[in-house]
């Protein structure tokens, strides 16, 4: 006989659970981040969010060259190349005995399936850091709205604690998954990285009139909500990129907040982890600062209601 599957066992992939962020809503917050992406934003800050299944990933910086991951490794994935150990992910089937055996923590296993109960019974623990700041629960990427049935029901159940949600989405998802969440959700925490379709295209893959469509329909239901805009130089940040922005968010319906997020390079490392090859495009920190700095005066000249650090 079939066993029916209850809301708390739900199982997504969560590739981390952060405890005391301040960055991801208002107050103390943990966020839960799911694993599994459906654009492919080339400056992406989480890379290892990008694939849904588990991902091994190797800091070379800590490897002493003992070769354990070698011995254990049936695949030949791990290999001793003279002094050096070598990767090769295209042969690596992801049993993650490597990590096992790594003494040094060189090897990490990125994601794991977890059910409701389970995130639930980690991130309730803060509970009175969340009472005393105003803070609660984010839950982010990855696209958290891949798994729209795991999302609501994981915030029914902080929801019974009293517990504040939100979610950190890039809205190119199906309205029926965001209606899916909509009722149980504090707050929306929605990115958009361009004004221009064809521009959007190309840098993530994804259909801007979807993230327009949602984020409209989400105005209209008086959702709770901050536009967040990553400011990425080169891409979005000159004058008439943000002017076109400025007058897509002055056409808005509804009550909202805008704030932009500063590019940084943050990320390097864990490209390098994941054997995948970083972003081509080399941004210093003087550049992802003015950027930064002429997006919210634009934004604020235009008589936006801008958040700021
Ligand atoms: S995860 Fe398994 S197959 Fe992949 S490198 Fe490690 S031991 Fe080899
Ligand atoms: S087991 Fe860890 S420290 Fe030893 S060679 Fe492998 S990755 Fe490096």
């Amino acid at each position: 006989m079939k066993t029916k599957i209850t809301s708390k066992e739900l199982v997504a992939p969560v590739f981390n659970i952060q405890r005391f962020c301040i960055h991801d809503g208002p107050g103390i917050r943990t966020t839960v981040f799911l694993k599994g992406c459906n654009l492919a934003c080339y400056w992406c800050h989480n890379p290892e969010s990008r694939q849904a299944e588990p991902q091994l990933m190797f800091y070379t910086d800590r490897c002493l060259g003992c070769a354990a991951c070698v011995a254990v490794c049936r695949t030949g994935a791990r290999r001793k190349d003279g002094s050096r150990i070598v990767f090769s992910p295209e042969v690596c089937q992801s049993c993650f005995a490597c990590v096992a055996a790594c003494p040094t923590g060189a090897l990490e296993r990125c994601g794991q399936q977890m059910t409701v109960a389970e995130v639930f019974e980690e991130v309730v623990r803060d509970k009175p850091f969340y009472e005393t700041s105003g803070g609660g629960v984010t839950v982010s990427g990855g696209e958290p709205l891949l798994y729209p049935d795991f999302v609501r029901s994981l915030f029914l159940c902080l929801k019974q604690e009293k517990i504040t949600t939100a979610i950190e989405t890039a809205g190119a998802v199906s309205w029926k998954n965001i209606k899916t969440v909509l009722p149980v959700t504090d707050l929306f925490l929605y990115d958009l990285k361009s004004a221009g379709e064809k521009l959007f295209r190309k840098a993530t893959g994804g259909q801007l009139h979807l993230v327009l469509e949602n984020l409209t329909e989400l105005l209209d239901a008086r959702t709770r909500l901050i536009i967040r805009i990553p400011v990425v130089p080169g891409f979005n940040d000159s004058p008439s990129q943000r002017d076109l922005m400025v007058k897509l968010l002055k056409k808005l319906p509804g009550r909202f907040a805008v704030e932009p997020l500063k590019y940084h390079q943050m990320a390097q490392g864990k490209y390098r982890a994941l054997s995948l090859p970083a972003p081509r495009q080399e941004i210093s920190a003087r550049q992802a600062e003015a950027a930064y700095r002429e997006t919210v005066a634009a934004f604020r000249k235009a008589g936006l209601p801008v958040l700021s650090v």
